[in-house]
């Protein structure tokens, strides 16, 4: 449960005075819901309003908060011209215009006679001096309120910062003093100040340093929240390990006869993966190791020899994948390399209803089945094993840290593999595994031609109709991908359904669509015909993005591949190079190509390395391609910045490490007050898991 003194904050944002509806929507489209969200929103400048020079020696374009007296009122001669307010403050007259706002409005607010503080940007016109729609105009009394320094927001439209900066206030009232969570010699060598200071202070800049990512207080800040996710991850891991592992260690006989029927050999890296995986499985410890391989290395034979080793010894096995389509495919691909060895694998996901889920479940709770391949449906309540030994994720980034652990939960002795496709650049690893042991395939087995990769302008796509159609001649396939951006969901998918339309009428009905909103069934029927040949072409959204194996399809083109982030072009890249035949990616970009569009673009033509690749990713994403970063699927910090705080990481994964082997169950002053960070950045799932297990 969320300790009390959090509530004020996990409110919704709704609960802060002043805040209705309609703000409450704009706010949502900064992703801000609960107060909190809004006091992790920090400013992106300022505005230094303490400048207050006599009128004369005021210069063009800089912000003054001076106080002046109103002279007289213009009303417009046409509806174009502004409403002008003549004011002075003794030294010279200054033009207010306004260029809209009710004419009843500036009267009452700039009454002839009187003195008001006004504050905006000073504009020269020959001689004349001119502010245009002042930020503020307060009486004289509150002049030491506005003559501040003004923190500058990321806004959204109809949403001004004033407004967002009142709210702001408001819900930095409401914060709760914690007790400290981090180390006081630790914050003392850092010069860090408690975390309420450093809130506060992030929100009331006082120099350009204020707002900086290195700015004592963000660090601050930032370190709580890479502590936060660190400690989590320490804690799933030290749950994991509590649990002893036992001796796995099969007598190689299903190995061997698989090792026989395949018509390839193993790449040096797959055996010494292998063997760096036995090891972990014969030593009494429990296995956490994670597998990294770039597309296309053969990670899943890793996975089924690994599996095997546990069946070898009369338990049983589980792969989990997520989505439907891998799931099946690992299961058809399972069930033909299998064929003939004494293995039953079964396929469980949300779509297994009825009878036959009755069946697998009980089979799987009385031990006839070997290996269960599924999705988050394998981890369900209802879901028992005899005895479950081996547990691989195929995850690419797609699960969660609590997910992987309620899979494991029911096992509770079982070895767990996380297999990962894109190689995670070592300050990300931390992110998302803390310390798993790892493994690296980084070896692609023989044979395998290098992509050519082009980028074009979509206006030349009609150019690549007899491309294609050349291809097709000779038995090779092509996918089209159209992307699916969140926001614009039904825009997109129109996108795909279009290029269908468009390519059927060259194609025929050699051309499928598959796109999300298909029912599993249907998108497995398509996806079954253009495994098997029967279609040419695959027009889909980012569905196949996921692990799909055509060894026969060869073309990959891309469309708006701008919109992309790098780590999933190369993902999509990867699927053309399954077969031995020349694979080619052509990249569709259209005009406007932001700066960082054409960047992630270059990058991913030049090389083919995913590790370069995923270092690329990651300064790129720096420069704040929100959707970059949301595809990508790295865990989101909101607090901290990899592009400036992955030094803290490091500190922060020793740090977990060491407050866990010196309070394993956070029962300390200052674990409570852990505690409670973890539940401030919404650790919560794993503190109930933890207390649970
Ligand atoms: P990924 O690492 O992306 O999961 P897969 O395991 O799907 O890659 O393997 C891609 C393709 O390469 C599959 O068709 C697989 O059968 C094949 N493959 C795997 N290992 C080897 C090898 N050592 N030699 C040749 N082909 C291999
Ligand atoms: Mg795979």
């Amino acid at each position: 449960m969320r300790p009390q003194e959090l509530y004020p904050i996990f409110k919704d944002i709704e609960s802060i005075k002043g805040v209705g509806a309609k703000t409450a929507k704009l706010l949502e489209k900064l992703g801000i819901k609960k107060v909190k969200d809004l006091l992790w929103h920090l400013p992106s400048s300022f505005i230094d309003r303490r400048n207050s020079p006599q009128l004369i020696f005021a210069r063009e374009n800089s912000i003054i908060t001076i106080k002046v007296e109103i002279l007289e009122h213009i009303e417009p001669k046409s509806k174009r011209s502004p409403y002008k307010v003549i004011a002075t403050d003794g030294t010279s007259n200054i033009t207010i215009s306004f260029f809209k706002g009710s004419s009843n409005y500036i009267k009452d607010s700039l009454p002839i006679g009187q003195e008001r503080v006004i504050s905006g940007k000073i504009e020269k016109y020959g001689s004349e001096l001119q502010m245009t729609h002042p930020d503020y105009i307060v009486l004289p009394e509150k002049i030491n309120e506005i003559m501040t320094i003004e923190p500058v927001y990321p806004l959204t439209q109809g949403l001004s910062n004033r407004v967002l900066l009142k709210h702001l206030r408001n819900g930095l009232k409401d914060t709760p003093i914690f007790n400290e969570w981090q180390d006081e010699a630790f914050l003392v060598k850092k010069n860090w100040h408690s975390f309420n200071e450093s809130l506060n202070k992030a929100h009331n800049p006082l120099s350009e340093n204020d707002v900086i990512p290195n700015s004592t207080y963000r660090e601050r800040l930032a370190y709580d929240e890479l502590l936060a996710n660190q400690l989590a991850l320490a804690l799933v891991r030290n749950q994991v390990k509590q649990n002893s592992g036992r001796i796995i260690k099969g007598d190689g006989n299903l190995r061997r006869t698989l090792l026989e029927k395949l018509s390839f050999e193993l790449t040096g890296a797959q055996k010494r993966v292998l063997k760096e995986i036995g090891d972990d499985m014969a030593s009494n410890n429990r296995m956490l190791r994670l597998l990294q391989g770039d597309v296309g290395s053969g990670k899943t034979i890793v996975a089924l020899f690994t599996m095997l080793n546990a069946i070898e010894c009369g338990f049983q096995s589980a792969i989990m994948a997520p989505t439907d389509i891998l799931s099946t495919q690992h299961y058809n691909n399972f069930k033909e390399i299998l064929n003939n060895i004494n293995v039953t694998v079964e396929l469980l996901t949300g779509k297994t209803k009825g009878k036959k889920r009755q069946e697998i479940l009980s089979k799987l709770a009385n031990g006839e089945i070997d290996i269960i391949i599924g999705t988050h449906a394998l981890f369900q309540e209802s879901v028992d094993f005899k005895d479950l030994a081996c547990v691989v994720i195929d995850e690419q980034h797609r699960f969660g840290v609590h997910q992987r652990l309620s899979l494991t939960e029911k096992g509770k002795k079982a070895d767990i593999l996380v297999m990962t496709a894109t190689p995670i650049p070592r300050t990300l690893t931390l992110t998302s595994y803390g310390d798993m042991e790892s493994s690296k395939i980084d070896e692609l087995p023989k044979g395998r031609k290098p992509v050519i990769t082009k980028v074009m302008n979509i206006n030349k796509a009609h150019e690549l109709i007899q491309a294609i159609q050349r291809k097709i001649d000779i038995g090779e396939q092509i996918y089209w991908v159209c992307p699916l951006v969140e926001e614009s969901e039904k825009l997109d998918l129109a996108a795909a359904e279009d290029r269908y339309e468009i390519l059927k009428r060259s194609f025929g009905n050699k051309v499928g669509l598959v796109h999300g909103k298909m029912k599993a069934k249907e998108k497995d029927a398509v996806m079954q015909e253009f495994e098997q040949g029967k279609k040419s072409i695959l027009v889909a959204t980012t569905v196949i993005e996921v692990g799909v194996n055509v060894p026969n399809a060869t073309i990959m083109i891309i469309e708006h591949a701008e919109r992309f982030g790098l780590s999933q072009l190369h993902q999509l890249r990867g699927r053309i190079k399954r077969g031995s035949n020349q694979g080619n990616c052509i990249l569709l970009y259209s005009n406007p190509l932001t700066e960082n569009g054409r960047a992630r673009l270059e990058a991913i033509k030049n090389t083919e390395d995913g590790f370069i690749i995923a270092e690329e990713d990651l300064k790129l994403r720096g420069a704040g391609e929100i959707l970059g970063a949301k595809q990508s699927g790295f865990p989101d910090f909101l607090l901290a910045d990899m592009n400036y705080h992955s030094g803290l990481l490091a500190t922060a994964y020793k740090d977990a490490k060491f407050i866990l082997s010196k309070d394993p169950e956070l029962k300390t002053e200052r674990g409570e007050a852990l505690r409670t960070l973890l539940y401030l950045f919404e650790k919560d799932e794993v503190i109930k898991t933890y207390k649970a297990g």
